[in-house]
């Protein structure tokens, strides 16, 4: 069996993390490193690599994974202020961890474009 990502991990509870909400298919939990005063990350418990890795059977997964970040900016109270999710996919996006993650940022006016 493959080795786990350090997300699955997470999701399996064996790395101390401060989860904010988790249900049968994703859990949300705080950036180790927050690029603002909220900075969550939004990841599925199936080990999607990355966006373009996934598939049309995917398609509820990936629809899940926003709407969960959207309710999670509502319950927070945040959402009213505005919200930003990003999901970085490959090297010239950004990625470093290869397991599908949308990070959901807020609590400060957020600059476009990104660098
Ligand atoms: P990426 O650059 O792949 O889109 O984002 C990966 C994110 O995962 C980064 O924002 C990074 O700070 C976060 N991260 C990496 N390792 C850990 C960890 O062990 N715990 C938590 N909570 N976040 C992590």
């Amino acid at each position: 069996m493959a080795e786990k990502t350090l997300f699955e991990k997470i999701c399996d509870r064996e790395i101390p993390t401060d989860i904010v909400h988790e249900d049968d298919l994703c859990v949300c939990f705080k950036d180790i490193s927050p690029q603002a005063p909220v900075h969550f990350l939004v990841i599925p418990r199936k080990p999607v690599a990355r966006v373009a890795e996934a598939e049309n059977s995917d398609q509820a997964l990936l629809g899940h994974l926003l709407l969960t970040a959207s309710k999670v900016a509502k319950d927070q109270g945040f959402a009213e202020n505005g919200f930003r999710l990003v999901i970085n996919n490959g090297p010239d996006g950004g990625e470093a961890v290869p397991h599908l993650h949308v990070h959901l940022l807020a609590g400060r006016q957020l600059e476009w474009p990104p660098g």
